[in-house]
């Protein structure tokens, strides 16, 4: 009892010298960067930009996921936050103030451009500012069209007009003390996808946006591309994409915290940050494409093949089926050269009707005009030796059959076709 009565106000001494050691140690905490805020940008009944497969909402949901994972995986010590994870209709003075409720470090919202220019395109983030180009202020109009729709946005937003200069140069304001930092965010996130989006980089820029207004934390506004251009949509609108997108503002994110807390961690690459199969699923979309141009290619030679042919008044028999003539076509492309073979047995001042027996039971019927003959030949053959063979087989029926040999579809002699053979 005596020695309890004798200890109490050492307990007591201790407690509070251990409750305000850890007051000091949440107080420097809070200093340090710990919690980002990600904005998909709009959501329900406001869909945004308006693609021709995608909206804009689903697109900016998608890269905040893949965002928000990256950072809950990858950076243990940041706590990640979202203003919405499904599809919903948020005020736009709501998100910049979950961000302000939570005491976050960074805030940033998720936007896809749009133009009536199909061709514009790239990638672009914001700060807060006095716009200084239209085209800023048209962006921020066109995001800031939204509390239109609000209810109470007069309240809301403090009577905020977007046409008038005075609210414009009010709201540029708020965020001062935090535009260096906010615009070295924006750089670093357009460095990255500088770097690795295939899109044009349309650099930083300011512009007051009413979902930035009242952050009071260095905030932007990226817009990750345009919606309105199909090659972009694409792109943005694709998992792969999306991955590449979130890992380069991830990436921007880390390299901004090492800034800001004076460190030195490494940043993962855009490469161990996006999924194995998302990358292999990419790789194979890849090869496919490739593929399927190449053929494109070899179609249009063929098909070019074909052209020549009929242009030098050697004219396919139109008794050959398709598949025949696709087959000899083939057979010119087997070769590798231009110089073809073929077995002429038959001359005709006018043009023999397709179904006359005397082509009957022939392989790869050809006919050409020469001087105002039709001169008729079966068989083709890439070297002289097989032309040859064959036209024992056709001297049965025609004893004065003979070799005749073509380059591109011209007629040329035996010695010329050697001579280009040998080359
Ligand atoms: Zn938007």
């Amino acid at each position: 009892m005596y020695k309890e009565k004798r200890f109490f106000p050492l307990i007591v001494v201790f407690i509070c010298s251990l409750i305000g050691y850890i007051s000091v140690v949440a107080q420097e905490n809070s200093n340090i960067f710990d919690k980002v805020v990600i904005d998909a940008g709009h959501g329900g009944n406001k869909p945004g930009a308006i693609g021709s497969k995608y909206k804009e909402k689903d697109v900016t949901l998608a890269v905040a996921i893949k965002l928000w994972k990256l950072i809950n995986e990858n950076l243990k010590s940041v706590k990640v936050y979202y203003t919405r994870v499904i599809d919903q209709d948020i005020d736009l003075y709501k998100r910049s103030s979950i961000a302000n409720k939570l005491n976050a470090d960074l805030f940033l919202s998720i936007h896809c451009n749009s133009a009536t220019n199909k061709a514009a395109g790239g990638t672009e983030t914001y700060a807060m500012g006095l716009g200084k180009t239209d085209r800023n202020l048209e962006v921020a109009k066109k995001e800031n069209a939204e509390i239109l729709t609000e209810n109470n946005a007069i309240q809301n937003y403090e009577g905020f007009d977007m046409n008038s200069p005075e609210s414009d140069i009010l709201m540029s304001l708020y965020q001062n003390a935090y535009l260096n930092n906010s615009l070295d965010f924006a750089a670093k996130i357009q460095s990255q996808y500088q770097k690795n989006v295939p899109f044009k980089n349309r650099g930083v820029h300011q512009a007051n946006f009413v979902v930035l207004w009242k952050a009071a934390m260095p905030a932007v506004l990226t817009e990750i591309g345009f919606i309105s251009n199909p090659k972009e949509e694409e792109y943005i609108g694709s998992e792969y994409g999306q991955w590449v997108i979130a890992s380069c503002i991830f990436r921007a994110i880390c390299e901004y915290r090492n800034k800001v807390d004076n460190l030195q961690e490494p940043v993962m690459s855009i490469e161990q940050l996006i999924p194995a199969d998302v990358k292999e699923k990419e790789r194979i979309r890849k090869e496919n494409e490739r593929l399927q141009s190449e053929l494109a290619a070899k179609q249009l030679s063929e098909d070019s093949v074909q052209k020549e042919v009929t242009s030098n008044t050697v004219t396919q028999n139109s008794m050959q089926n398709n598949m025949r003539a696709n087959d000899s076509v083939q057979n010119i492309q087997k070769t590798g050269s231009e110089v073809v073979y073929r077995i002429q047995f038959m001359s005709s001042p006018s043009k023999i009707a397709p179904n006359d027996n005397r082509l009957s039971g022939l392989e790869d019927v050809f006919s050409y005009q020469d001087n105002g003959t039709w001169k008729y030949t079966a068989g083709i053959f890439a070297t002289q030796k097989e032309a040859l063979e064959y036209q024992k087989k056709i001297k049965e029926k025609y004893a004065d059959a003979f070799v005749v040999a073509f380059h591109n579809g011209k007629r040329i002699t035996i010695v010329e076709a050697q001579r280009l053979q040998r080359k």
